[in-house]
Parts: structure tokens; sequence; C-alpha cells
């Protein structure tokens, strides 16, 4: 698959339709696949810690979550074809495994998010088998949920435990797996459970996701610090990369 280098993260060039597609495929020939939705935040997280960029160099597919990745990849004149929403690529997982009644594992959030996010997913999904979940603050445990998710042979495993954790889990124990999609998903699962809620469609079709989580969860202004440089940082790049040639 194409790949567009952001900052030096590799995002595939695709639709939220075509990866659908693979990693659909992927599931039916029992192949792993180690998924990440990425955004600026993200970027700039691994530009400083060169560990957590050496952990994305083993995901197979980094999808664009944010307009500021689209942003980023239009100055660099290499344009993304879509935004894709880790949450809708969780939705949309969530009513093909339902459809074809797939094993799903759910990994991460706290205990009380849990219990309100699994009767829900046991109503809106009936057809989907939820082969395990666990919550994420599992310290002095890791090997104990390890074997549980490997006996769970689940066809989908979603990670919540916000970034850099889950995607440091899941390079670390994919080996120990048969097979699965692993996807990190942040802080998906509050949604799920409705303890945060999702930006109404208004503000997403503006853009504005962004805007309408700081207003939710105020203490986050500081992560979100990091768009301004990263911008800064992609006009840099480009011209860097237009001074090479
Ligand atoms: N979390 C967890 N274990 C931890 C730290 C966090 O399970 O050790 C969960 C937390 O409860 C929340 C999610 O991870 O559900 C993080 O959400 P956030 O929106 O901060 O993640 P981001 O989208 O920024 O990666």
């Amino acid at each position: 698959m194409k790949k567009v280098d952001i900052l030096g993260v590799e995002f595939d060039f695709t639709t939220q339709q075509e990866i659908l597609n693979i990693l659909q495929d992927k599931i039916e020939r029992n192949k792993k696949a180690f998924v990440v939705t990425a955004n600026p935040e993200i970027v700039m997280y691994a530009n400083k810690d060169p560990q957590y960029m050496h952990t994305l160099q083993f995901a197979n597919h980094i999808i664009a979550d944010g307009v500021g990745v689209i942003l980023g990849s239009k100055i660099v004149r290499q344009p993304l074809p879509e935004r894709i929403a880790g949450f809708d690529l969780m939705i949309e997982l969530l009513s093909i495994a339902n459809q074809k009644g797939l094993r799903v594992f759910f990994l991460g959030a706290s205990e009380q998010t849990l219990e309100k996010m699994i009767p829900k997913i046991k109503r809106d999904y009936p057809k989907l088998v939820i082969a395990g979940y666990h919550h994420g603050f599992f310290k002095g445990h890791e090997h104990k949920v390890k074997q549980m998710v490997k006996e769970a042979k689940a066809d989908l495993v979603f990670v919540a435990l916000g970034y850099p954790k889950q995607e440091e889990w899941i390079q670390k124990n994919i080996d120990s797996f048969e097979k699965g999609i692993f996807m990190g998903i942040g802080g998906s699962f509050d949604i799920l459970a409705g303890t945060v809620k999702r930006a109404p469609g208004f503000w997403r079709n503006l853009n504005l996701e962004w805007l309408y989580r700081l207003i939710q969860q105020p203490t986050r202004w500081k992560r979100m610090l990091a768009l301004p440089t990263f911008v800064k940082k992609m006009f840099q790049y480009r011209r860097k990369s237009s001074d090479n040639m």
C-alpha cells in the first residue's frame, strides 16, 4: 500500500472503506495486524521519543485520525484521501463483527467504563462474540492479561490504554498471539460507555471535533499545544525537501 511520510510517521494512503476491506480480508485469512490511528499529537510525540517512533515502525497500518494529519499531507503535497476517525473505524468493525459473529476482546479504560460499555455492546451487537475484556490498569498483572488475550483467540482486539501505552502494549505482546487485528483506540471506550460525549455531527463536519473535546475536557489544553508546533514543523519539512530537489 502507498504510504505518506508525515514527520517520519508512515501513513496509509487509504479511505475508510479500503482499510475496512483490507482488515476484513486479514480477519478471514486469520492474519495478524497492528493498527495505529494517529493524530498530530501522536506524530509529535514520536518525534520526541525515539522508542515510540520505533514502536510505530512495527505497525502494519497507520491511519490518519485528525484533520491535522490531512493538513500535514497537503503541506507536503501528498494529500491523503480522507480523515478516518479511530472511533468510526471501531464502530464499523463492531458492525462487521456483529454480521459475521466475530470474536472481540476489549482491553482498557476503567472498570466503571467497562461495566457501562459491555451491556451496550451486548444490546447493540448481539451476534458479536465477546471473547473477553479487562480494564486498563493492570500494572503488576501484565502476564495474566496477556494470557487472557491469548486464550480468547479474538479476531479483533481493541486496546484503549491511550497512547503511547496502547501501541507499546501491542508491539510488546503481538508475537504471543495466534491471530487478530490489534488496534489502539484511545478514549473510545469512554465514548461507547457514554461517560464522555463525542462531538455532534455539526462540530465534526466543521472539522472542530478537537475544539469540542477541549471544551468537554479542558485539562487537555496542554496536549493540544502540539498542534501549532506540528504545522510549523510540516512547513519546515517541506522547505527542507524542496531545497534538496
Ligand atoms: N487508560 C487505561 N490505562 C492507563 C491509562 C489510561 O486504560 O494506564 C485509559 C483511560 O481510562 C481512557 C483511555 O485509556 O479510557 C485514554 O483516553 P485518552 O482520550 O486520554 O486517549 P488518547 O485518545 O489521547 O490516546
